[in-house]
């Protein structure tokens, strides 16, 4: 089923601000809460599916994937609506309707404890990998598959515990809801509220024998293949995350995230200053004296680029749009060509003879002009370009 989008979803356009986000948010949140409607399954989903665009939307690096790779960017494609559950909708109320004296307050409970979603078991852990990437990765956008240790479902009970259908049982204190309804007045009026069954702490039913593979626990030891599709222009240290994918949960209870860590290779030829890339450039005196035509190194392959005559050292050459792309909006840095003069370090003695004739010659006596920046000269350019 293809989801829909969410800008459509809230009602927003593209260009919306944070303030006009929540507004809009806070409006379908009210309208379809489950308090508000309950045993609604359309209700609870328009809910869901509300919170889901919120969540996303609300978040700058999200958002910006978003925009960029739709419904995959955002890592909750495959599943569908994942692992987005109630739980973590109840979580954002704290961002959202969370002001204190907010008249909401009372109306959402004080928001995760009333969370009427059958709690079941216990969350699985999150787990967190680190991903190294070359700089030519990081240009183009990269997926890798990496094997994962993990806690999965166990495949005999299919997560619940139970050693058959049969030694399942359905709760008697909730009948089998995982919850129980409380009505509390407030000064809204009588608001009818819930909370998980103390009995099966919101399972929902009791488990009479055991699954014998997983020891009741719902999951076992092993391992999985995951593709992590990691865009174009991530930064060292960034953190992606893949919903669900982490350590199942006990007991039927959702699964944690897989939390990834993004850490940038060293390359022997280049250096990384955000957007852009530095390529440190040596090159002879002769050839710096003379002029010349050399090939250099970009991400892209061998660029051939001209060395005009009287080049000096410290010379900057930029190559536009041959540097990385940017995780967060269009467009790309540039490549930096930092240009350094080789001075030998050892000398035949005809070369030591060519160079003493040359040392007294009258254009080989420093002769700064204006157009010879210094260093700090140069780096105020570089910096305010
Ligand atoms: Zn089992
Ligand atoms: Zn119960």
């Amino acid at each position: 089923m293809a989801q829909r989008d969410y800008y459509e979803i809230l009602g927003v356009p593209k260009n919306v601000d944070k303030a006009a986000l929540k507004k809009a948010y806070r409006k379908i949140a009210m309208k379809y809460h489950p308090d508000r409607n309950p045993d609604d399954k359309a209700a609870e989903e328009k809910f869901k599916e509300a919170a889901e665009a919120y969540e996303v939307l609300n978040d700058p690096d999200k958002r910006a994937r978003y925009d960029r790779f739709g419904h995959a960017g955002v890592n909750q494609g495959a599943g569908g609506r994942g692992g987005f559950t109630m739980d973590d909708i109840f979580s954002q109320f704290g961002d959202i309707f969370g002001d204190s004296g907010s008249p909401f307050e009372s109306f959402f409970g004080g928001g995760r404890s009333s969370g009427r979603q059958r709690t079941g078991g216990q969350r699985g852990s999150n787990i967190r990998i680190k991903v190294s990437l070359s700089l030519e990765d990081i240009e183009s956008g990269v997926t890798k598959k990496i094997k994962v240790k993990k806690q999965i479902s166990c495949t005999s009970c299919k997560g619940s515990g139970a050693k058959d259908s049969s030694s399942v049982k359905s709760c008697g204190t909730c009948n089998g809801a995982g919850y129980v309804r409380q009505v509390k007045s407030t000064f809204l009026g009588q608001m009818q509220t819930t909370a998980a069954c103390p009995t099966c702490k919101g399972a929902g039913q009791q488990i009479t024998a055991k699954c014998g593979s997983c020891n009741g626990e719902g999951r076992t030891l092993d391992a999985e293949m995951i593709e992590i599709e990691i865009p174009a222009g991530v930064e060292d240290s960034m953190q992606l995350s893949m919903r669900g994918k982490g350590n199942a949960g006990m007991n039927g209870g959702p699964n944690g995230d897989l939390l990834i860590n993004i850490e940038q290779k060293s390359h022997e030829h280049f250096s990384r200053d955000g957007m852009n890339v530095i390529h440190d450039l040596f090159l002879n005196f002769a050839d710096a004296a003379l002029g010349t035509s050399i090939e250099v190194p970009t991400l892209s392959g061998m660029v051939k680029i001209k060395i005009p005559a009287g080049t000096q050292a410290g010379k900057i050459f930029r190559l536009r749009g041959k540097g990385l792309p940017s995780v967060q909006s269009y467009g790309k840095g540039d490549q930096l060509i930092n240009v350094n003069i080789w001075t030998p370090k050892k000398l035949s003695s005809e070369e030591t003879k060519l160079l003493e004739k040359l040392r007294d010659m009258p254009n080989f006596k420093p002769n700064p002009g204006k157009s010879e920046k210094g260093f700090f000269e140069r780096m105020k350019d570089y910096f305010h370009e």
